[in-house]
């Protein structure tokens, strides 16, 4: 299968936590190539426009102060396959039904402090890069 594209953002929690060295190596070693990373912190705006899919969800307002809590780091991931690679070895979104050895499993604090994000489907993975690294150079282009 041919090498693809997708986005991963380090959460504030496991950023401020220091922890985003060792998530980095855990998908290193699970196959992904960094293409392209930044710390960013997301302002109010950006964060709701990310997570607009949730706007009616009851949790949305806490999610994005959350998510504008502290910096976090976008990361650009390539491998093959890489939208459902990473969906497994993120693990579920709450932690306490993540399999044994994911992400979030190893790093997650709660179902909303979890660790990390990784896009859903190729088409979200498309828009969700681009609303990080448009624009950015990428040596592994
Ligand atoms: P994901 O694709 O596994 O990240 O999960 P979703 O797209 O369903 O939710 C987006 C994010 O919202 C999750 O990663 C959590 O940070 C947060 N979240 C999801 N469900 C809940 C919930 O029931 N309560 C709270 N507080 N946060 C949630």
């Amino acid at each position: 299968m041919n090498q693809s594209d997708t986005l991963a953002i380090v959460k504030p929690d496991a950023f401020g936590a220091g922890k985003a060295g060792k998530i980095l190596a855990h998908l290193e070693s699970a196959g992904f190539r960094v293409v392209a990373t930044r710390v960013v912190r997301l302002s109010r705006t950006q964060a709701e426009a990310f997570y607009a899919v949730h706007r009616e969800r009851p949790f949305f307002g806490s999610l994005v102060a959350f998510m504008t809590s502290g910096p976090c780091m976008p990361v650009l991931l390539r491998r093959e396959d890489a939208v459902a690679e990473l969906r497994r070895v993120i693990g579920a979104t709450d932690p306490a039904e993540a399999d044994e050895g994911t992400v979030r499993a190893l790093y997650a604090e709660s179902k909303e402090r979890n660790a990390i994000h990784a896009s859903d489907s190729p088409e979200n993975a498309g828009i969700e890069s681009a609303f990080f690294f448009a624009g950015t150079d990428r040596l592994l282009a």
